[in-house]
């Protein structure tokens, strides 16, 4: 049952709250926050919201016009596990003060309109979003060592980096080697109780966890398992799992990242991102087609294959992004899909009989995406696939990493840079303007920003490999 702002009202009053701590999204997917007294939380922040200035968020207004609110969701209080102080948190949507009116370069604000939009379509009344995000965990010396110039050596008998250790070999101490995470029993897998703690926290914090492991990685790569929920439920729900994931391993002296490739010659880190389209209460993905399939469920497909390229800038929206879909690390790099088929950038998991279970994994998204942002962009795109009955093609049930060069040269590749991605973006957004869900004005706002804080300055740096080569 969803909680009212009587509830938190009510919260609020029962467990002696000192402080009420509002966050929100920025631009980029950060969250920011600024902490209230309870005395200037009551019914009507619900409603008009809490003023801030917004002139210092990126991406946001100018600072002559910079007065914004945010209205907490009630649903989304829970206290915060970090605090010593009670304090009670809450996730915000932002609106334009005094009119009210939603702000449009709000990613959760985006999100909301996505949904609307596709009960506007009559398609379906409920898109449900399971992403798994992975990430590394490293401690402060590991860390300092990927800033080592020699980390950069091609020394090792592939050509890749080789963990700082030699062929001979010498005591690992039980570390595991890259690759080989997933998934022995400790001593080689060290993570288990901090990552108990995190998932732990994680329930306290209103997400419905499931299970935890190490993954394919080196140095601590993770996963946690949380259950599917609706469009933005589901991106909250990364953001709490970002947000606890990182203050406990705080608490362990460890550093989370959620970089797409933190390490060379090693697995990546994703985000896997399951969906389905339900109306009425019925799985509108299942159906009697390829895989189980609904004919909706296809032209879904078709859709996001189509505009994966463009895509991409918002699922996969770092220049590190790009260094994760290269061959051989179970990350995608081809537009294609297949059931079970891993090397796809679409996999139609084997779901059983059931289905309530039909639905698509999209491999491509990694952690460093807005979730609003992206489960809303991968929405449109497959609204614009149903819409205009796109055609995927054929599936492809081979392991794509062994193809042929003539074969693979069939199959379209996911872009290979941020810059790449931008350019796409800029050539094809109409399907995200769709119902005015993404506005003109934030898909520019997004690639001037993308351009000139992240892809250009990073092309103009020298990089220590290059110190290597020449
Ligand atoms: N870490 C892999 C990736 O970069 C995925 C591993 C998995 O299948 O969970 O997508
Ligand atoms: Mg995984
Ligand atoms: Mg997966």
């Amino acid at each position: 049952m969803a909680k009212t702002p009587q509830d938190v009202l009510r919260m609020i009053e029962e467990q002696d709250i000192k402080i009420i701590d509002l966050k929100f999204i920025d631009m980029p997917g950060i969250w920011q926050h600024c902490s209230f007294h309870r005395s200037l939380i009551d019914e009507s922040s619900f409603t008009e919201g809490v003023a801030f200035d917004g002139s210092s968020i990126r991406g946001w207004k100018a600072i002559n016009a910079s007065d914004m609110a945010m209205v907490p969701d009630p649903d989304t209080a829970w206290i915060d596990p970090f605090m010593e102080v009670p304090t009670l948190s809450m996730i915000c949507s932002i609106v334009e003060p005094r009119t009210n009116e939603p702000y449009d370069r709000c990613p959760r604000v985006i999100a909301k309109k996505a949904v609307e939009f596709l009960a506007s379509t009559g398609l379906g009344d409920t898109a449900f979003f399971g992403p798994e995000p992975e990430f590394f965990m490293f401690d402060s010396v590991e860390y300092d060592q990927t800033m080592n110039s020699s980390y950069y050596k091609v020394d090792s008998a592939e050509g890749l980096w080789n963990t700082g250790r030699t062929e001979a070999g010498g005591n690992l101490g039980y570390k595991i080697r890259n690759k080989q995470g997933y998934f022995p029993v400790p001593p080689l897998d060290s993570f288990q109780d901090i990552r108990t703690e995190m998932l732990l926290t994680m329930a306290d914090c209103g997400v419905p966890i499931e299970k935890h492991h190490h993954e394919v990685a080196t140095g601590g790569q993770a996963e946690l398992g949380i259950k599917f929920g609706k469009l933005i439920e589901a991106a909250d729900y990364v953001m709490t799992y970002k947000y606890v994931v990182k203050n406990v391993a705080r608490r362990y002296g460890k550093t989370v990242t959620f970089m797409p490739k933190p390490i060379f010659g090693d697995n990546g880190t994703g985000m896997h991102t399951h969906q389905s389209i339900w109306k009425d209460g019925q799985p509108m993905f299942a159906g009697d087609k390829y895989a189980g399939l609904s004919q909706m469920a296809l032209h879904y497909i078709g859709g996001l294959l189509k505009h994966a390229p463009a895509l991409l800038a918002i699922t996969n929206p770092t220049t590190n992004s790009y260094k994760r879909l290269v061959p051989g690390f179970e990350a995608p790099v081809n537009l294609a899909y297949s059931q079970g088929n891993r090397s796809a950038s679409i996999r139609i998991p084997l779901s059983g009989t059931n289905p309530k279970a039909k639905r698509l994994e999209f491999r491509c998204p990694d952690p460093t995406c807005n979730p609003y942002l992206a489960f809303a962009a991968m929405l449109m795109a497959g609204i614009d696939g149903i819409k205009n009955q796109i055609d995927p093609g054929e599936p492809l049930d081979v392991d794509i990493y062994e193809l042929s060069p003539e074969e693979l040269a069939k199959v379209p590749s996911a872009p290979g840079s941020l810059m790449e991605s931008l350019e796409n973006l800029k050539n094809d957004h109409d399907f995200l303007l769709a119902g005015g869900v993404f506005t003109e004005d934030f898909i520019n706002t997004w690639i001037t920003y993308k351009l000139n804080n992240e892809a250009i300055p990073m092309n103009i740096r020298p990089h220590p490999y290059e110190f290597s080569l020449y």
